[in-house]
């Protein structure tokens, strides 16, 4: 189904559930088509986008380029809802965590981290993920449920309001990262929704190279990214052979690395312009060998890709260890020789459990097992 009409359907029973639409899961697609309906001009969308999206009004009385009567009609029908501030943690790196709640038993994170030419915020798209990863935190959290696109771009909208400086010409979230919690794949429809509004002129008018998505490797959803919003793609490999991902990424057994680097290759020729990255979490003697970079080197020839290893963070109970520093420099070099481009990320925000992989919110998890075997048996799963 196209996308937007899955919106613009979901609308009447949304509203009816919650009595009011929330226009922040709307995008200028389904707004257009909204105002339609109520027998106004589409024209209203961009208007509106802008009052929520760029000057973050949450009260319609105050969109003063609306008629009285429009206000009135949108105060009745709709609301702009974010996700609810629990809590707010700052490490000494300067690096921010939110915990937000979704809905009476769930939360789920949201990270900041500033650099001096750009600020990255880290989005979830689902409450805990199904995809056991055995490296990660959230894998443990079990599933729960899909976000909304206003759950989505709710994270947006809210970090945008709380570091915006008052004056300052500089935006403080520059990019976006789908690499929170969840599987941003195997929730298509809300994720690309919220992208929408990401890219949307009238909305946070992010250039495509500045919005990433990051997934384990979902294929027939790599495969539709590229028709619908081919933004900028990471990939998270970890390892260069199937025995290896089968054990660290259980999705492998559904989509292994053979299917995810023609996914890729197709990506590529369709986004000429983008290299892909491929994440590479670096395990203690699991994946870090000289042999296993050797391999991921001959793995990703012919590709346009970036490599970026991730050094390990542990979380509670997990049974890995990060690869010693020097490992970690070794594997980079191997792979820099082979002419790739590779990138260590910093590690940030660990003090504060902030780091990649080890975001866990609260997750009321459900039929968790079931959930993962539907993630990872049916190839429509996307
Ligand atoms: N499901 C998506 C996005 C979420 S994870 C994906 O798999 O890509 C974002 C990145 O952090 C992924 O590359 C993931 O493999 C990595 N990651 C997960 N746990 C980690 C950990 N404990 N230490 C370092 N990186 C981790």
């Amino acid at each position: 189904m196209n996308p937007e009409r899955a919106q613009i359907q979901t609308m009447p029973a949304a509203a009816k559930a919650a009595k009011r639409i929330n226009l922040l899961g709307l995008n200028r697609e389904a707004l257009e088509h909204m105002f339609e309906e109520i027998g106004e001009k589409r024209f209203r969308a961009s208007q509106v986008l802008k009052w929520i999206h760029q000057y973050r009004v949450r009260d319609f009385d105050s969109m003063s380029n609306l008629s009285k009567s429009l206000r009135t009609k949108l105060s009745e029908m709709a609301e702009i809802r974010p996700p609810e501030i629990v809590s707010d943690r700052l490490s000494k790196d300067g690096t921010r965590k939110w915990l937000l709640r979704v809905d009476s038993g769930n939360c789920i994170e949201m990270v900041f981290i500033p650099e001096d030419d750009r600020g990255t915020l880290c989005v979830s798209s689902q409450v805990g993920c199904a995809l056991n990863c055995t490296f990660c935190s959230t894998a443990q959290q079990g599933f729960n449920r899909n976000l909304e696109t206003a759950e989505i771009i709710g994270q947006v909208f809210l970090a945008t309001s709380l570091l915006e400086k008052p004056g300052a010409e500089d935006r403080a979230v520059t990019n976006v990262v789908l690499m929170g919690m969840g599987e941003p794949l195997l929730n298509f429809e809300s994720v690309v929704a919220a992208m929408d509004l990401m890219l949307e002129d009238f909305a946070y008018c992010l250039a495509r190279k500045r919005v990433t998505l990051s997934t384990a490797g979902v294929v027939p959803g790599i495969d539709r990214l590229s028709e619908r919003c081919p933004v900028s793609l990471a990939v998270s490999l970890h390892a260069p052979d199937d025995d290896l991902r089968n054990e660290l990424v259980p999705l492998n057994k559904s989509y292994p690395i053979a299917a995810l680097l023609d996914a890729c290759r197709s990506y590529a020729r369709r986004n000429p312009r983008q290299k892909i990255t491929f994440e590479y979490v670096m395990l203690d003697a699991v994946n870090d060998s000289l042999e296993h970079a050797r391999a991921l080197a001959k793995l990703l020839r012919g590709i346009p890709a970036k490599v970026n290893l991730i050094p390990f963070n542990p979380f509670p109970k997990s049974s890995y260890r990060r690869s010693p520093q020097a490992q970690i420099d070794a594997f980079r070099n191997a792979l820099v020789s082979a002419g790739l481009i590779t990138i260590t990320r910093k590690t940030r925000g660990e003090d504060i459990d902030a780091a990649c992989g080890q975001l866990a919110g609260k997750v009321v998890a459900r039929a968790a097992r079931v959930q993962r075997r539907k993630a990872e048996i049916r190839p429509g799963a996307a």
